[in-house]
């Protein structure tokens, strides 16, 4: 299998139990999907807090080229990691492998931080400000809380948005109907 980046052969390498395929040459490295996702479940904490907070994350400008799968060639799916827009990994759905290039894992640990640690935050808010659960999830709660706006989205103003969702939601039900 060859790097989509330099063409050069991936190497072999084990990651608990399963196989990943890097670039000699550090491009990025090809893995199972669902290893990333317990790498990232399992590793977020690790990041500190003000480390995730620090770092920015803005889409980029115009989508990337597609590149061919190592193993089976086909093109590969480009797609925002977990929504978030500024973090785009490319899939193949043959395979269920993503090809990371070389920031992007560091860049999708961090954005989970990120987003997890704030999401507390927003938990913490819900208590603070002492109000009954409120029924349901209102599609602009989901957006509120959704990854990609957790990240990209300055903390003041999150938090804010967040407190007057749900002041608003409860004094006035009706404009959520
Ligand atoms: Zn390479
Ligand atoms: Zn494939």
């Amino acid at each position: 299998m060859k790097c989509p980046r330099c063409s050069n052969g991936l190497l072999k390498g084990v990651i608990g139990n399963a196989a990943m395929f890097p670039c000699p040459e550090r491009h990025g490295l090809l893995i199972p999907r669902k290893t990333v996702a317990s790498i990232i479940e399992r590793g977020w904490a690790a990041v500190p807090r003000q480390t995730a907070e620090s770092r920015v994350f803005r889409p980029r400008a115009a989508p990337r080229a597609s590149i061919g799968c190592p193993q089976c060639h086909l093109a590969m799916e480009t797609y925002p990691f977990c929504g978030i827009r500024a973090i785009e990994i490319d899939r193949c759905l043959r395979c269920d492998r993503l090809w990371l290039d070389a920031n992007e894992l560091e860049d999708a640990v961090v954005a989970v931080a990120k987003a997890k640690y704030r999401l507390l935050d927003y938990d913490a808010l819900k208590d603070k400000l002492r109000l009954p659960p409120l029924e349901g999830e209102h599609f602009f709660f989901r957006i509120l809380r959704s990854y990609s706006y957790l990240c990209e989205t300055d903390p003041a103003l999150a938090e804010a948005a967040m407190g007057l969702y749900l002041v608003v939601r409860y004094f006035a039900p009706s404009l959520f109907a």
